[in-house]
Protein backbone atom coordinates (compact mmCIF):
# COMPACT_ATOMS: atom_id res chain seq x y z
CA UNK A 1 0.00 0.00 0.00
CA UNK A 2 2.97 2.24 0.78
CA UNK A 3 4.52 2.15 -2.47
CA UNK A 4 1.39 2.54 -4.14
CA UNK A 5 0.83 5.81 -2.27
CA UNK A 6 4.33 6.36 -3.38
CA UNK A 7 4.17 5.99 -7.00
CA UNK A 8 1.10 7.69 -6.60
CA UNK A 9 2.79 10.80 -4.81
CA UNK A 10 5.32 10.85 -8.15
CA UNK A 11 2.92 9.92 -10.49
CA UNK A 12 0.45 12.95 -9.41
CA UNK A 13 3.96 15.34 -9.26
CA UNK A 14 5.20 14.45 -12.36
CA UNK A 15 1.94 14.63 -14.01
CA UNK A 16 1.56 18.38 -12.62
CA UNK A 17 5.13 19.33 -13.17
CA UNK A 18 4.23 18.35 -16.79
CA UNK A 19 1.24 19.86 -17.35
CA UNK A 20 2.63 23.24 -15.74
CA UNK A 21 5.66 24.16 -17.16
CA UNK A 22 5.20 22.65 -20.65
CA UNK A 23 1.55 24.36 -21.24
CA UNK A 24 2.93 27.20 -19.03
CA UNK A 25 5.89 27.83 -21.80
CA UNK A 26 3.83 27.28 -25.07
CA UNK A 27 1.48 29.81 -23.81
CA UNK A 28 3.75 32.34 -23.25
CA UNK A 29 5.87 31.37 -25.79
CA UNK A 30 3.10 31.08 -29.07
CA UNK A 31 1.17 33.95 -27.13
CA UNK A 32 0.05 36.51 -29.83
CA UNK A 33 1.71 34.33 -32.88
CA UNK A 34 -1.46 32.04 -33.40
CA UNK A 35 -4.75 33.07 -33.66
CA UNK A 36 -6.39 35.43 -31.65
CA UNK A 37 -4.81 36.85 -27.95
CA UNK A 38 -8.13 36.24 -26.09
CA UNK A 39 -7.66 32.19 -27.05
CA UNK A 40 -4.75 31.73 -25.41
CA UNK A 41 -6.19 33.60 -22.21
CA UNK A 42 -8.90 31.47 -22.48
CA UNK A 43 -6.56 28.13 -22.46
CA UNK A 44 -4.13 29.41 -19.76
CA UNK A 45 -7.20 30.11 -17.89
CA UNK A 46 -8.29 26.25 -18.23
CA UNK A 47 -5.07 25.19 -17.67
CA UNK A 48 -4.80 26.84 -14.14
CA UNK A 49 -8.24 25.69 -13.06
CA UNK A 50 -6.98 21.96 -14.19
CA UNK A 51 -3.32 22.38 -12.51
CA UNK A 52 -5.22 24.02 -9.14
CA UNK A 53 -8.00 20.56 -9.48
CA UNK A 54 -4.51 18.83 -9.21
CA UNK A 55 -3.24 20.58 -6.20
CA UNK A 56 -6.47 20.07 -4.19
CA UNK A 57 -6.55 16.19 -5.26
CA UNK A 58 -2.79 15.96 -4.07
CA UNK A 59 -4.26 17.78 -0.63
CA UNK A 60 -6.83 15.61 -0.20
CA UNK A 61 -4.52 12.51 -0.64
CA UNK A 62 -2.01 13.76 1.86
CA UNK A 63 -4.83 14.10 4.31
CA UNK A 64 -6.69 10.74 4.09
CA UNK A 65 -5.46 7.44 4.07
CA UNK A 66 -5.35 6.05 -0.07
CA UNK A 67 -7.94 3.45 -1.45
CA UNK A 68 -7.25 1.64 -4.69
CA UNK A 69 -10.16 4.29 -6.46
CA UNK A 70 -7.68 7.19 -5.86
CA UNK A 71 -4.92 5.70 -7.62
CA UNK A 72 -7.19 4.58 -11.01
CA UNK A 73 -8.26 8.41 -10.90
CA UNK A 74 -3.90 9.22 -10.30
CA UNK A 75 -3.37 7.32 -13.33
CA UNK A 76 -6.23 9.17 -15.07
CA UNK A 77 -4.70 12.60 -14.22
CA UNK A 78 -1.20 11.79 -15.00
CA UNK A 79 -2.61 10.28 -18.33
CA UNK A 80 -4.69 13.36 -18.77
CA UNK A 81 -1.93 15.74 -18.34
CA UNK A 82 0.17 13.62 -20.90
CA UNK A 83 -2.42 14.02 -23.01
CA UNK A 84 -3.35 17.58 -22.96
CA UNK A 85 0.49 18.64 -23.39
CA UNK A 86 0.53 16.02 -26.62
CA UNK A 87 -2.72 17.44 -28.09
CA UNK A 88 -1.05 20.58 -27.47
CA UNK A 89 2.36 20.35 -29.13
CA UNK A 90 1.04 18.27 -31.90
CA UNK A 91 -1.78 21.14 -32.61
CA UNK A 92 0.99 23.61 -32.43
CA UNK A 93 3.01 21.60 -35.20
CA UNK A 94 0.62 21.61 -37.70
CA UNK A 95 -0.64 25.44 -37.24
CA UNK A 96 3.45 25.88 -37.91
CA UNK A 97 2.93 23.54 -41.02
CA UNK A 98 -0.19 25.22 -42.02
CA UNK A 99 1.32 28.98 -41.32
CA UNK A 100 4.68 28.14 -43.42
CA UNK A 101 3.09 26.61 -46.40
CA UNK A 102 0.51 29.72 -45.90
CA UNK A 103 3.76 31.47 -46.54
CA UNK A 104 5.60 29.90 -49.29
CA UNK A 105 2.14 30.42 -51.49
CA UNK A 106 2.72 34.00 -50.53
CA UNK A 107 6.33 34.15 -51.87
CA UNK A 108 5.03 31.95 -54.65
CA UNK A 109 2.62 34.52 -55.68
CA UNK A 110 4.75 37.39 -55.18
CA UNK A 111 8.36 35.99 -56.31
CA UNK A 112 9.34 34.59 -59.97
CA UNK A 113 9.91 30.92 -59.46
CA UNK A 114 12.97 31.04 -61.65
CA UNK A 115 15.04 34.13 -60.07
CA UNK A 116 13.20 33.83 -56.95
CA UNK A 117 13.09 37.61 -57.54
CA UNK A 118 10.26 39.82 -56.71
CA UNK A 119 7.47 39.73 -59.83
CA UNK A 120 5.31 42.43 -61.54
CA UNK A 121 2.90 41.97 -58.40
CA UNK A 122 5.15 42.72 -55.45
CA UNK A 123 7.33 45.63 -57.83
CA UNK A 124 3.74 47.42 -58.08
CA UNK A 125 3.36 47.29 -54.65
CA UNK A 126 7.33 48.55 -54.06
CA UNK A 127 6.97 51.29 -56.28
CA UNK A 128 3.67 52.40 -55.00
CA UNK A 129 5.31 52.79 -51.28
CA UNK A 130 8.02 54.37 -53.15
CA UNK A 131 5.70 56.64 -54.61
CA UNK A 132 3.08 57.64 -51.57
CA UNK A 133 6.81 58.25 -49.72
CA UNK A 134 8.12 60.96 -52.13
CA UNK A 135 4.71 62.58 -52.70
CA UNK A 136 5.22 63.22 -48.95
CA UNK A 137 8.54 64.23 -48.72
CA UNK A 138 8.19 66.10 -52.12
CA UNK A 139 11.58 63.96 -52.95
CA UNK A 140 12.01 61.82 -56.29
CA UNK A 141 12.26 58.06 -57.18
CA UNK A 142 13.54 56.63 -60.34
CA UNK A 143 12.67 53.75 -62.29
CA UNK A 144 14.60 51.57 -64.66
CA UNK A 145 13.58 48.84 -67.32
CA UNK A 146 16.35 46.89 -68.45
CA UNK A 147 16.82 43.64 -70.39
CA UNK A 148 19.52 41.56 -71.76
CA UNK A 149 21.01 41.93 -75.45
CA UNK A 150 21.96 38.85 -76.43
CA UNK A 151 19.24 36.68 -74.67
CA UNK A 152 17.83 35.33 -77.98
CA UNK A 153 20.67 34.31 -79.28
CA UNK A 154 21.54 32.29 -75.83
CA UNK A 155 17.87 31.01 -75.82
CA UNK A 156 18.11 30.14 -79.57
CA UNK A 157 21.64 28.30 -79.71
CA UNK A 158 21.90 26.95 -76.60
CA UNK A 159 17.50 26.02 -75.68
CA UNK A 160 16.05 27.08 -72.71
CA UNK A 161 17.73 25.55 -70.12
CA UNK A 162 20.67 27.35 -70.58
CA UNK A 163 18.85 30.21 -71.13
CA UNK A 164 17.01 29.70 -67.58
CA UNK A 165 20.73 29.34 -65.76
CA UNK A 166 22.13 32.15 -67.36
CA UNK A 167 18.78 34.27 -66.09
CA UNK A 168 19.34 32.72 -62.44
CA UNK A 169 23.57 33.83 -62.86
CA UNK A 170 22.54 37.26 -63.85
CA UNK A 171 19.45 38.06 -61.00
CA UNK A 172 22.35 37.94 -58.29
CA UNK A 173 24.35 40.00 -60.10
CA UNK A 174 21.94 42.84 -60.62
CA UNK A 175 20.81 42.24 -56.44
CA UNK A 176 24.59 42.64 -55.83
CA UNK A 177 25.15 45.92 -58.11
CA UNK A 178 22.19 47.79 -56.69
CA UNK A 179 21.84 49.49 -52.61
CA UNK A 180 19.74 47.72 -49.80
CA UNK A 181 17.08 49.46 -50.30
CA UNK A 182 16.30 49.03 -53.91
CA UNK A 183 13.95 46.32 -55.36
CA UNK A 184 15.19 44.31 -58.22
CA UNK A 185 12.31 42.59 -60.14
CA UNK A 186 11.69 40.21 -63.06
CA UNK A 187 8.91 41.13 -64.93
CA UNK A 188 9.49 37.88 -67.32
CA UNK A 189 11.89 36.75 -70.25
CA UNK A 190 14.89 38.72 -69.70
CA UNK A 191 13.60 41.84 -68.17
CA UNK A 192 14.58 43.47 -65.15
CA UNK A 193 13.28 46.49 -63.68
CA UNK A 194 14.48 47.87 -60.29
CA UNK A 195 12.70 51.06 -58.21
CA UNK A 196 15.85 53.24 -56.60
CA UNK A 197 13.25 55.43 -54.04
CA UNK A 198 14.54 58.32 -52.86
CA UNK A 199 16.93 58.49 -56.01
CA UNK A 200 17.37 61.26 -58.72
CA UNK A 201 18.66 61.11 -61.95
CA UNK A 202 22.61 61.14 -60.95
CA UNK A 203 22.15 58.45 -58.73
CA UNK A 204 20.05 56.46 -61.27
CA UNK A 205 22.65 56.63 -63.81
CA UNK A 206 25.25 55.67 -61.02
CA UNK A 207 23.83 52.71 -60.22
CA UNK A 208 23.08 52.08 -64.13
CA UNK A 209 26.79 52.02 -65.07
CA UNK A 210 27.43 49.74 -62.21
CA UNK A 211 25.17 47.03 -63.32
CA UNK A 212 26.55 47.66 -67.50
CA UNK A 213 30.20 47.17 -65.35
CA UNK A 214 28.89 44.27 -63.53
CA UNK A 215 27.25 42.79 -66.56
CA UNK A 216 30.51 42.75 -68.21
CA UNK A 217 31.41 39.70 -66.43
CA UNK A 218 31.24 36.33 -68.93
CA UNK A 219 28.81 33.95 -67.49
CA UNK A 220 29.90 30.36 -67.30
CA UNK A 221 26.77 28.29 -68.33
CA UNK A 222 26.68 25.00 -69.35
CA UNK A 223 30.41 25.10 -69.91
CA UNK A 224 29.99 27.79 -72.04
CA UNK A 225 31.70 31.36 -71.63
CA UNK A 226 28.42 33.94 -72.45
CA UNK A 227 29.03 37.34 -72.67
CA UNK A 228 25.67 38.81 -72.69
CA UNK A 229 25.36 43.19 -72.68
CA UNK A 230 22.38 44.43 -70.96
CA UNK A 231 20.22 48.12 -72.22
CA UNK A 232 18.81 49.80 -69.57
CA UNK A 233 16.23 52.95 -69.53
CA UNK A 234 15.50 55.34 -67.01
CA UNK A 235 12.30 57.15 -65.70
CA UNK A 236 11.79 59.55 -62.53
CA UNK A 237 9.40 60.29 -60.38
CA UNK A 238 7.50 63.19 -60.41
CA UNK A 239 9.03 64.61 -63.44
CA UNK A 240 8.07 61.33 -66.29
CA UNK A 241 4.89 60.35 -64.35
CA UNK A 242 2.94 60.24 -60.94
CA UNK A 243 1.82 56.11 -61.14
CA UNK A 244 3.68 53.33 -61.61
CA UNK A 245 2.43 52.31 -65.09
CA UNK A 246 3.41 55.96 -66.45
CA UNK A 247 7.34 55.70 -65.06
CA UNK A 248 7.47 51.78 -66.49
CA UNK A 249 6.08 52.62 -69.62
CA UNK A 250 8.44 55.95 -69.81
CA UNK A 251 11.60 53.52 -69.06
CA UNK A 252 10.66 51.12 -71.64
CA UNK A 253 10.37 54.11 -74.37
CA UNK A 254 14.05 55.09 -72.54
CA UNK A 255 15.39 51.04 -72.71
CA UNK A 256 14.31 51.17 -76.63
CA UNK A 257 16.49 53.83 -77.03
CA UNK A 258 19.29 52.71 -75.45
CA UNK A 259 18.92 49.54 -77.44
CA UNK A 260 18.64 51.32 -80.64
CA UNK A 261 21.51 53.96 -80.26
CA UNK A 262 24.04 50.67 -78.63
CA UNK A 263 24.55 53.47 -75.51
CA UNK A 264 24.03 51.08 -72.24
CA UNK A 265 21.60 53.25 -70.92
CA UNK A 266 19.84 55.93 -71.52
CA UNK A 267 17.30 58.70 -69.81
CA UNK A 268 13.52 59.01 -70.75
CA UNK A 269 13.47 63.21 -71.03
CA UNK A 270 11.85 64.50 -74.55
CA UNK A 271 11.41 67.86 -72.76
CA UNK A 272 14.91 68.50 -72.90
CA UNK A 273 15.14 67.64 -76.55
CA UNK A 274 18.24 65.23 -75.78
CA UNK A 275 17.14 61.96 -77.49
CA UNK A 276 15.45 62.68 -81.17
CA UNK A 277 13.99 59.18 -80.74
CA UNK A 278 12.34 59.40 -78.04
CA UNK A 279 11.05 62.67 -79.25
CA UNK A 280 10.18 60.57 -82.94
CA UNK A 281 8.16 58.16 -80.78
CA UNK A 282 6.22 60.78 -79.07
CA UNK A 283 5.33 62.87 -82.29
CA UNK A 284 4.46 59.97 -84.42
CA UNK A 285 1.86 58.92 -81.25
CA UNK A 286 0.84 62.18 -81.18
CA UNK A 287 0.16 62.61 -84.90
CA UNK A 288 -1.64 59.67 -85.24
CA UNK A 289 -3.68 60.87 -81.24
CA UNK A 290 -4.54 64.05 -83.09
CA UNK A 291 -5.92 62.70 -86.21
CA UNK A 292 -7.91 59.88 -84.50
CA UNK A 293 -9.12 61.84 -82.22
CA UNK A 294 -7.81 60.33 -79.00
CA UNK A 295 -7.30 63.25 -77.36
CA UNK A 296 -10.05 64.96 -74.65
CA UNK A 297 -10.31 68.10 -73.10
CA UNK A 298 -10.56 68.58 -69.24
CA UNK A 299 -12.08 71.81 -67.59
CA UNK A 300 -10.90 73.97 -64.19
CA UNK A 301 -13.48 76.40 -62.83
CA UNK A 302 -11.73 79.70 -62.54
CA UNK A 303 -13.98 81.39 -59.39
CA UNK A 304 -14.35 84.64 -58.17
CA UNK A 305 -12.60 84.36 -54.74
CA UNK A 306 -14.92 86.80 -52.79
CA UNK A 307 -18.68 85.74 -54.43
CA UNK A 308 -17.41 81.92 -54.79
CA UNK A 309 -18.94 82.33 -58.23
CA UNK A 310 -17.53 80.70 -61.67
CA UNK A 311 -15.93 83.39 -63.74
CA UNK A 312 -14.19 81.23 -66.71
CA UNK A 313 -13.23 77.36 -67.41
CA UNK A 314 -9.92 76.79 -68.05
CA UNK A 315 -9.39 74.61 -71.03
CA UNK A 316 -6.58 71.65 -70.86
CA UNK A 317 -5.48 69.52 -72.98
CA UNK A 318 -5.12 65.49 -72.01
CA UNK A 319 -3.35 62.72 -73.53
CA UNK A 320 -3.51 59.11 -73.17
CA UNK A 321 -1.62 56.28 -75.16
CA UNK A 322 -1.81 52.81 -74.56
CA UNK A 323 1.96 52.63 -74.22
CA UNK A 324 3.55 55.68 -72.79
CA UNK A 325 0.38 56.10 -70.36
CA UNK A 326 -0.14 59.68 -69.44
CA UNK A 327 1.79 62.11 -71.15
CA UNK A 328 1.53 65.71 -69.79
CA UNK A 329 0.63 68.97 -71.65
CA UNK A 330 3.89 70.34 -70.62
CA UNK A 331 5.82 67.30 -72.96
CA UNK A 332 3.19 67.53 -75.22
CA UNK A 333 2.95 71.07 -75.92
CA UNK A 334 6.86 71.37 -76.91
CA UNK A 335 6.99 68.65 -79.08
CA UNK A 336 4.03 69.54 -81.32
CA UNK A 337 5.26 72.89 -81.55
CA UNK A 338 8.92 71.83 -82.92
CA UNK A 339 7.15 69.66 -84.83
CA UNK A 340 4.48 71.87 -86.83
CA UNK A 341 1.36 69.37 -85.46
CA UNK A 342 0.70 72.35 -83.03
CA UNK A 343 -1.85 74.20 -85.44
CA UNK A 344 -3.79 70.95 -85.99
CA UNK A 345 -3.96 70.35 -82.08
CA UNK A 346 -4.70 73.86 -81.02
CA UNK A 347 -7.38 73.74 -83.91
CA UNK A 348 -9.10 70.51 -82.52
CA UNK A 349 -9.11 72.18 -79.06
CA UNK A 350 -10.26 75.30 -80.13
CA UNK A 351 -12.91 73.66 -82.10
CA UNK A 352 -14.11 70.84 -79.30
CA UNK A 353 -13.71 73.39 -76.66
CA UNK A 354 -16.02 76.06 -78.20
CA UNK A 355 -18.60 73.30 -79.58
CA UNK A 356 -19.23 72.13 -75.88
CA UNK A 357 -19.63 76.08 -74.70
CA UNK A 358 -22.46 76.10 -76.86
CA UNK A 359 -23.88 73.16 -75.60
CA UNK A 360 -23.35 74.65 -71.85
CA UNK A 361 -24.95 77.73 -73.36
CA UNK A 362 -28.15 75.59 -74.57
CA UNK A 363 -28.38 75.13 -71.00
CA UNK A 364 -28.36 78.93 -70.09
CA UNK A 365 -24.56 78.27 -68.41
CA UNK A 366 -23.09 81.74 -68.72
CA UNK A 367 -19.08 82.06 -68.09
CA UNK A 368 -15.97 82.54 -69.90
CA UNK A 369 -14.07 79.60 -71.66
CA UNK A 370 -10.83 80.01 -71.31
CA UNK A 371 -8.03 78.55 -73.80
CA UNK A 372 -4.79 78.26 -73.95
CA UNK A 373 -2.78 78.84 -76.98
CA UNK A 374 1.10 77.98 -77.87
CA UNK A 375 4.09 80.61 -78.71
CA UNK A 376 3.44 79.25 -82.45
CA UNK A 377 -0.16 79.67 -82.47
CA UNK A 378 0.16 83.38 -82.02
CA UNK A 379 3.00 83.47 -84.66
CA UNK A 380 0.59 81.81 -87.21
CA UNK A 381 -0.69 84.30 -89.68
CA UNK A 382 -3.97 82.33 -90.51
CA UNK A 383 -4.90 82.03 -86.36
CA UNK A 384 -7.11 85.58 -86.45
CA UNK A 385 -8.86 83.94 -89.48
CA UNK A 386 -9.09 80.60 -87.97
CA UNK A 387 -10.56 82.16 -84.79
CA UNK A 388 -13.25 84.88 -86.48
CA UNK A 389 -14.36 82.02 -88.47
CA UNK A 390 -14.75 79.61 -85.72
CA UNK A 391 -16.36 82.22 -83.72
CA UNK A 392 -19.21 83.23 -86.24
CA UNK A 393 -19.40 79.18 -86.99
CA UNK A 394 -20.91 78.77 -83.57
CA UNK A 395 -22.48 81.79 -83.31
CA UNK A 396 -20.22 82.16 -80.04
CA UNK A 397 -20.21 86.04 -78.50
CA UNK A 398 -16.26 86.76 -78.84
CA UNK A 399 -16.69 88.46 -75.42
CA UNK A 400 -16.95 85.11 -73.87
CA UNK A 401 -13.24 83.54 -75.39
CA UNK A 402 -10.55 84.34 -73.50
CA UNK A 403 -6.94 83.31 -74.84
CA UNK A 404 -4.42 82.13 -72.65
CA UNK A 405 -1.04 83.04 -73.69
CA UNK A 406 2.49 82.27 -71.45
CA UNK A 407 4.24 85.93 -70.49
CA UNK A 408 7.46 84.12 -72.33
CA UNK A 409 5.57 83.83 -75.47
CA UNK A 410 3.72 87.51 -75.39
CA UNK A 411 7.67 88.65 -75.44
CA UNK A 412 9.07 86.69 -78.69
CA UNK A 413 9.38 90.21 -80.40
CA UNK A 414 10.62 92.54 -77.74
CA UNK A 415 10.15 96.09 -79.92
CA UNK A 416 6.39 95.10 -81.09
CA UNK A 417 3.67 93.77 -79.66
CA UNK A 418 2.18 90.99 -81.31
CA UNK A 419 -0.13 91.27 -84.14
CA UNK A 420 -2.31 88.39 -83.06
CA UNK A 421 -2.83 90.10 -79.68
CA UNK A 422 -4.28 93.52 -81.16
CA UNK A 423 -6.57 91.79 -83.47
CA UNK A 424 -7.91 89.59 -80.88
CA UNK A 425 -8.99 92.37 -78.96
CA UNK A 426 -10.36 94.06 -81.83
CA UNK A 427 -12.68 91.38 -81.99
CA UNK A 428 -13.48 91.56 -78.56
CA UNK A 429 -11.75 88.49 -77.45
CA UNK A 430 -10.10 88.76 -74.00
CA UNK A 431 -6.44 87.95 -73.40
CA UNK A 432 -4.86 87.21 -70.41
CA UNK A 433 -0.57 86.23 -69.48
CA UNK A 434 -0.24 83.05 -67.89
CA UNK A 435 2.29 82.07 -65.77
CA UNK A 436 2.87 85.37 -64.98
CA UNK A 437 5.54 86.09 -63.29
CA UNK A 438 8.03 83.38 -64.96
CA UNK A 439 8.65 85.46 -67.88
CA UNK A 440 10.79 88.50 -66.82
CA UNK A 441 8.57 90.80 -68.66
CA UNK A 442 10.08 94.19 -68.34
CA UNK A 443 7.06 96.48 -67.03
CA UNK A 444 6.82 98.58 -69.83
CA UNK A 445 5.93 96.07 -72.03
CA UNK A 446 3.57 94.60 -69.94
CA UNK A 447 1.77 98.19 -70.46
CA UNK A 448 2.23 98.17 -74.49
CA UNK A 449 0.06 94.84 -74.38
CA UNK A 450 -3.45 95.05 -74.26
CA UNK A 451 -4.50 91.98 -72.64
CA UNK A 452 -7.16 91.83 -69.90
CA UNK A 453 -5.88 89.53 -66.88
CA UNK A 454 -2.82 87.96 -65.77
CA UNK A 455 -2.30 84.65 -63.85
CA UNK A 456 -0.08 84.62 -61.40
CA UNK A 457 2.59 81.27 -61.66
CA UNK A 458 1.03 78.62 -60.04
CA UNK A 459 5.12 77.93 -58.40
CA UNK A 460 4.46 81.42 -56.01
CA UNK A 461 1.37 80.48 -55.11
CA UNK A 462 1.30 76.85 -54.24
CA UNK A 463 4.14 77.50 -51.64
CA UNK A 464 3.05 81.48 -50.27
CA UNK A 465 2.42 80.39 -47.19
CA UNK A 466 5.19 78.78 -45.94
CA UNK A 467 7.67 81.05 -47.94
CA UNK A 468 7.70 84.55 -47.41
CA UNK A 469 9.70 85.27 -50.90
CA UNK A 470 6.72 83.93 -52.91
CA UNK A 471 4.11 86.02 -51.28
CA UNK A 472 6.19 88.82 -51.53
CA UNK A 473 5.88 88.16 -55.05
CA UNK A 474 2.09 87.54 -55.39
CA UNK A 475 1.57 90.44 -53.29
CA UNK A 476 3.81 92.63 -56.24
CA UNK A 477 2.08 90.98 -58.62
CA UNK A 478 -1.40 91.92 -57.39
CA UNK A 479 -0.19 95.27 -57.07
CA UNK A 480 0.80 95.77 -60.84
CA UNK A 481 -1.90 93.94 -62.50
CA UNK A 482 -4.72 96.70 -60.70
CA UNK A 483 -2.25 99.30 -61.75
CA UNK A 484 -2.39 98.15 -64.88
CA UNK A 485 -6.08 98.01 -65.17
CA UNK A 486 -5.93 93.98 -66.01
CA UNK A 487 -7.95 91.42 -63.34
CA UNK A 488 -5.55 89.30 -61.37
CA UNK A 489 -6.43 85.18 -61.27
CA UNK A 490 -3.72 83.05 -59.19
CA UNK A 491 -3.08 79.46 -60.13
CA UNK A 492 -2.31 76.59 -58.39
CA UNK A 493 -4.83 77.33 -54.75
CA UNK A 494 -4.23 73.89 -53.19
CA UNK A 495 -5.38 74.94 -49.70
CA UNK A 496 -8.49 76.92 -48.10
CA UNK A 497 -5.52 78.82 -45.81
CA UNK A 498 -3.95 79.84 -49.69
CA UNK A 499 -7.46 80.76 -50.78
CA UNK A 500 -8.36 83.11 -47.89
CA UNK A 501 -4.49 84.60 -47.50
CA UNK A 502 -5.32 85.57 -51.81
CA UNK A 503 -8.64 87.11 -50.36
CA UNK A 504 -6.75 89.15 -47.97
CA UNK A 505 -4.71 90.51 -50.56
CA UNK A 506 -7.50 91.37 -52.59
CA UNK A 507 -6.69 88.63 -55.62
CA UNK A 508 -9.65 88.79 -57.89
CA UNK A 509 -9.81 85.60 -59.37
CA UNK A 510 -8.47 82.10 -58.58
CA UNK A 511 -7.84 78.49 -59.38
CA UNK A 512 -6.41 75.45 -58.21
CA UNK A 513 -7.29 71.66 -57.15
CA UNK A 514 -8.96 73.02 -53.92
CA UNK A 515 -11.58 74.38 -55.60
CA UNK A 516 -11.71 72.10 -58.48
CA UNK A 517 -9.19 69.86 -60.49
CA UNK A 518 -9.62 70.13 -64.04
CA UNK A 519 -12.73 67.22 -64.73
CA UNK A 520 -13.82 65.81 -68.07
CA UNK A 521 -17.17 67.32 -69.25
CA UNK A 522 -19.17 64.89 -67.69
CA UNK A 523 -17.57 65.48 -63.99
CA UNK A 524 -17.29 69.54 -64.66
CA UNK A 525 -21.29 69.13 -65.14
CA UNK A 526 -21.70 67.46 -61.91
CA UNK A 527 -19.79 69.93 -60.26
CA UNK A 528 -21.48 72.92 -62.15
CA UNK A 529 -24.68 71.30 -60.93
CA UNK A 530 -23.62 70.86 -57.18
CA UNK A 531 -22.08 74.46 -56.72
CA UNK A 532 -25.42 75.57 -57.99
CA UNK A 533 -24.08 77.06 -61.09
CA UNK A 534 -27.33 76.98 -63.18
CA UNK A 535 -28.86 79.78 -65.15
CA UNK A 536 -26.29 82.25 -63.57
CA UNK A 537 -25.17 85.54 -65.35
CA UNK A 538 -21.63 85.83 -65.89
CA UNK A 539 -19.48 87.34 -62.75
CA UNK A 540 -20.69 91.03 -63.48
CA UNK A 541 -16.83 92.05 -61.92
CA UNK A 542 -15.56 89.40 -65.18
CA UNK A 543 -16.95 91.74 -67.46
CA UNK A 544 -15.84 94.52 -66.08
CA UNK A 545 -12.60 93.31 -66.20
CA UNK A 546 -12.84 92.15 -69.83
P1 LIG B 1 -1.49 76.41 -67.46
O1 LIG B 1 -2.24 77.01 -68.58
O2 LIG B 1 -0.78 77.33 -66.54
O3 LIG B 1 -2.52 75.48 -66.69
C1 LIG B 1 -2.54 75.28 -65.34
C2 LIG B 1 -1.84 74.02 -64.97
O4 LIG B 1 -1.81 73.92 -63.57
C3 LIG B 1 -2.55 72.77 -65.45
O5 LIG B 1 -1.56 71.79 -65.71
C4 LIG B 1 -3.38 72.37 -64.24
O6 LIG B 1 -3.70 70.99 -64.21
C5 LIG B 1 -2.42 72.72 -63.14
N1 LIG B 1 -3.09 73.03 -61.89
C6 LIG B 1 -4.32 73.51 -61.68
N2 LIG B 1 -4.58 73.69 -60.37
C7 LIG B 1 -3.46 73.31 -59.72
C8 LIG B 1 -3.09 73.25 -58.33
O7 LIG B 1 -3.83 73.59 -57.43
N3 LIG B 1 -1.84 72.80 -58.05
C9 LIG B 1 -0.97 72.42 -59.02
N4 LIG B 1 0.23 71.99 -58.66
N5 LIG B 1 -1.28 72.45 -60.34
C10 LIG B 1 -2.51 72.90 -60.68
P2 LIG B 1 -1.61 70.91 -67.01
O8 LIG B 1 -3.00 70.56 -67.37
O9 LIG B 1 -0.61 69.83 -66.81
O10 LIG B 1 -1.11 71.89 -68.12
C11 LIG B 1 0.19 72.37 -68.12
C12 LIG B 1 0.35 73.45 -69.12
O11 LIG B 1 0.24 72.93 -70.45
C13 LIG B 1 -0.74 74.51 -69.03
O12 LIG B 1 -0.38 75.40 -68.00
C14 LIG B 1 -0.70 75.13 -70.42
O13 LIG B 1 0.33 76.10 -70.51
C15 LIG B 1 -0.30 73.94 -71.26
N6 LIG B 1 -1.51 73.43 -71.96
C16 LIG B 1 -2.47 72.60 -71.50
N7 LIG B 1 -3.39 72.36 -72.45
C17 LIG B 1 -3.00 73.09 -73.52
C18 LIG B 1 -3.53 73.28 -74.86
O14 LIG B 1 -4.57 72.74 -75.22
N8 LIG B 1 -2.82 74.11 -75.69
C19 LIG B 1 -1.67 74.74 -75.31
N9 LIG B 1 -1.03 75.52 -76.18
N10 LIG B 1 -1.15 74.58 -74.07
C20 LIG B 1 -1.81 73.77 -73.21
MG1 LIG C 1 -3.40 78.41 -68.77
MG1 LIG D 1 -0.37 78.80 -65.83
Amino acid sequence: MLEIALISLILISVGLLIISLRSVWSICREQGTFGPDYAWKCLGFLIALFILGYLVYLSSLLESEMQVIDFVVVFTLFAGSCFVVAVMRLSLISIKEVKKSDLQVQHHALHDALTNLPNRVLLNEAMSRAIAIAKRKNGSLAVMLMDLNNFKEVNDTLGHFSGDKLLQCVAPVLKKSVREIDTVARLGGDEFAVILPDANIDDAKTIASRIICAMEQPFLVDQHELNVGISIGISQYPDDGVDGDSLLQKADVAMYIAKHNDSGFSVYDISRGENSLAKRVVLEKLRSAIAENKLTLHYQPIINLHTGGLYALEVLTRWHDDELGDIRPDEFIPVAEQSGSIKQLSLWVLETAIRQFMKWKEFNLNFILSINLSAKDIQDEGMFNTLRHLLSKYEMNPSQLNIEIIESSMMLDSKQPNHLISELNQLGVSLSIDDFGTGFSPLSYLKKLSTQAIKIDKSFVVDMLDDHSDDVIVRSIINIAHNLNQAVVAEGIETSECLERLKELNCRYGQGYFICRPLPVNQINTWLEENGIKDMAIDEEAIVAS
